[in-house]
């Protein structure tokens, strides 16, 4: 609790239930980098009591024995108010852990700040005491404050490989230490066929007064959590309350890779129209950005309403703004 007050006083960013928030119950799917800044925008505008979000966990992995889920600590810090500047990690943060690891010869190439690494050694003994990571986010927001919740998608073990010419790498193997330079083969996602939605999500998708599909990966984000079986099916059935926002402007992703994932699994095509045909199923409403309006004929073709708005977030305001259109276009 004192951890939470030193947060607060120190200017957090964690929002509060203030009158001008929206009376939406939000669900959100998101990723890491994108998805949280979208996550964090709903709870600006909409306060973080009745705001529920389910993350991606295929990027998670075990670093130095520990367990880390870079996607779900992500949107934990920034709904906490300590996410680092650059989008990730904890704020201030130093490496002497890491680069001490460096010096004995270790891999180090995984940036795990020494704050960081306290929320992960926080959560491996969690499990190793018989915890599930939904039990230690639940956890981890009470300690730090948030009162939003945040699910992992399920609690089960599910690890996205991805082939290359040079063979099978694990996620962070490929994107950090391999700089997600070379073409993909294949990508394939172990354990999902036998996992199954963590406890409370399917729930709070059916009890959502709105379902937002964040600017994630929509390969190896969204599309992995919608790949949890049951999920997807639970996302159509409240189609018409879902929402979706674009990660690509143009014929480019805002930041990123996704090119690449999207060529690995199969779509040529990089642009809204191509992201609105992959969601088409799932949401009846797609957000493009303005630069992109020539698309909305093509778009709306599909049998998805299209809206057209600025929906880079740089800063907070720009998410918090983002937020308030995307829960206006649905009230
Ligand atoms: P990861 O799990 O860390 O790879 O992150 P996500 O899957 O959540 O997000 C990656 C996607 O976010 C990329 O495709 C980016 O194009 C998109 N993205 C990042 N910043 C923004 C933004 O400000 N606006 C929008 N619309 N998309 C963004």
């Amino acid at each position: 609790m004192r951890h939470t007050i030193a947060h607060r006083a120190a200017g957090s960013l964690a929002p509060r239930d203030d009158d001008h928030h929206l009376n939406h119950v939000i669900v959100a799917l998101a990723g890491g980098t994108g998805g949280s800044k979208m996550v964090h925008g709903l709870a600006l505008a909409n306060g973080q009591a009745d705001l529920t979000a389910i993350i991606n966990t295929g990027d998670d992995g075990h670093f130095f024995g520990l367990l880390v889920c870079p996607d779900l600590d992500i949107n934990l810090y920034a709904l906490a108010g300590v996410v680092a500047d650059r989008g990730w990690g904890y704020a201030d943060d130093t490496f002497r852990c890491l680069e001490g690891l460096a010096t004995y010869g270790r891999e180090a190439w995984f940036g795990l700040g020494d704050r960081d690494l306290a929320t992960h050694i926080h959560r491996t003994l969690m499990v190793a005491d018989g915890a599930t990571v939904s039990e230690v986010m639940d956890d981890l927001c009470r300690r730090l404050g948030v009162e939003a919740r945040l699910h992992p998608m399920t609690d089960a073990p599910v690890r996205t490989i991805i082939t290359t010419g040079t063979g099978e790498k694990r996620f962070q193997e490929y994107l950090v230490r391999d700089g997600a330079r070379e073409e993909i083969d294949a990508i394939r996602i172990e354990g999902l066929d036998a996992a199954s939605p963590a406890p409370g999500v399917l729930d709070a998708i059916a009890g959502a007064s709105t379902v937002v599909i964040a600017p994630s990966s929509p390969i190896v984000s969204i599309g992995t959590i919608l790949g949890v079986p049951g999920m997807r099916d639970a996302v159509a059935a409240r189609r018409e309350h879902v929402i979706a926002v674009s990660p690509i402007i143009g014929n480019a992703p805002v930041e990123g890779p996704a090119q690449k994932f999207l060529r690995g699994a199969g779509y040529p095509e990089c642009s809204a129209r191509q992201m609105a045909e992959i969601y088409t199923d799932v949401c009846s409403t797609f957000v493009i950005h303005e630069t992109d309006a020539d698309d909305m004929p093509a778009i709306e073709a599909l049998g998805v309403r299209v809206v057209v708005t600025d929906i880079l977030m740089p800063d907070h305001a720009a998410r918090e703004r983002l937020a308030h259109t995307v829960l206006g276009a649905m009230a």
